[in-house]
């Protein structure tokens, strides 16, 4: 399946981290229907490139998972783990721009950064350490990059201030996620990211990246995320609930209630397909609500 250029993109892109939760099937749900919705094509990206925090495992179970809940995806599944050639060539393109350095610094060092990155490597030459590779902010960047969410609005934000250059091969030599992740919607052809509102700060950067690769840029749109009664993300860490594929119907109308659509009572009890075609006639991405975290519908509710 090859999209023209005028076509709609999206994507879904988990990382198997553990198998899909009701937070992980609002922003699935959300994506595939924006996509639908716009006659257009809906790719699934596996964002295996951590190893530490994955196991491979959950990548049959995460597409189980989908195919159970009607979210069925157009042409080959892209696995970021047989990505790393471009990954490294795009790297090298950044160096010969002399965008990159290498950076030496120890957690010890970065730990009071807390997260902005004060450029200390930047005069270094090539070293034979082991090292970071970090991305050169240019002048431009001191202006604030501005990303307007189709769903949370107005976002900015000033790299030099909120971020400083920023990793972009990490010192055990892993690719970081703004890399993979630009890289990849722009192999895959991604015009449009709907995804949860926790990666909103990422856009940005990944805008800004997007410039410095002469990639075009993309439309965003933010899904608050669903949060425990304590208000913490779902998570695997929060011990989030995995989706059963036998409650597929409920957990795609709790998850279009969650996502501001509104589905009649009527069709609580129907079929996957019947509800997602209702869904994809009547999906209005501006009725998802722009707070950036909403809670879960209570257990008993989806988890039965
Ligand atoms: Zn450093």
């Amino acid at each position: 399946m090859s999209a023209d250029s005028t076509q709609y993109v999206g994507r879904f892109a988990p990382s198997p981290s553990g198998p899909l939760h009701f937070g992980s099937l609002v922003c699935a749900l959300a994506s595939f229907l924006d996509a639908k919705k716009n006659n257009g094509l809906w790719l699934l990206r596996i964002e295996d490139i951590d190893p530490p925090r994955e196991d491979p495992k959950h990548v049959d179970t995460i597409l189980n998972q989908l195919e159970h809940h009607g979210l069925h995806w157009n042409g080959p599944i892209l696995f970021q783990s047989q990505r790393t050639t471009s990954y490294a060539r795009a790297l090298d393109e950044l160096h010969r721009q002399h965008l990159t350095y290498a950076c030496t610094c120890s957690r010890k060092r970065l730990g009071p950064m807390s997260g902005v990155y004060d450029g200390h490597c930047r005069a270094r030459t090539a070293t034979s350490e082991p090292h970071a590779v970090r991305l050169t902010l240019a002048k431009s960047s001191e202006q604030t990059i501005a990303v307007d969410d189709l769903i949370m609005g107005d976002y900015r934000q000033n790299l030099h201030r909120e971020v400083g250059d920023f990793v972009l091969r990490r010192k055990d030599g892993l690719y970081s996620y703004q890399l993979a992740s630009v890289i990849d919607d722009q192999f895959q052809g991604i015009t449009r990211v709907v995804r949860g509102y926790d990666l909103l700060n990422s856009s940005p950067r990944q805008r800004y990246l997007q410039r410095c690769l002469n990639y075009p840029s993309l439309e965003y749109a933010h899904v608050p995320i669903a949060v425990d009664q304590k208000g913490h993300k779902l998570s695997k860490q929060t011990k989030a609930q995995a989706l059963k594929n036998r409650l597929a119907p409920i957990n795609l109308w709790n998850a279009l209630d969650w996502l501001g659509q509104k589905p009649p009572k009527t069709l609580l009890k129907a079929p996957v397909m019947q509800l997602l075609e209702w869904a994809m006639r009547h999906w209005v991405l501006q009725q998802v609500s722009n707070r950036p975290a909403r809670p879960a519908q209570q257990d008993h509710d989806y988890e039965l």
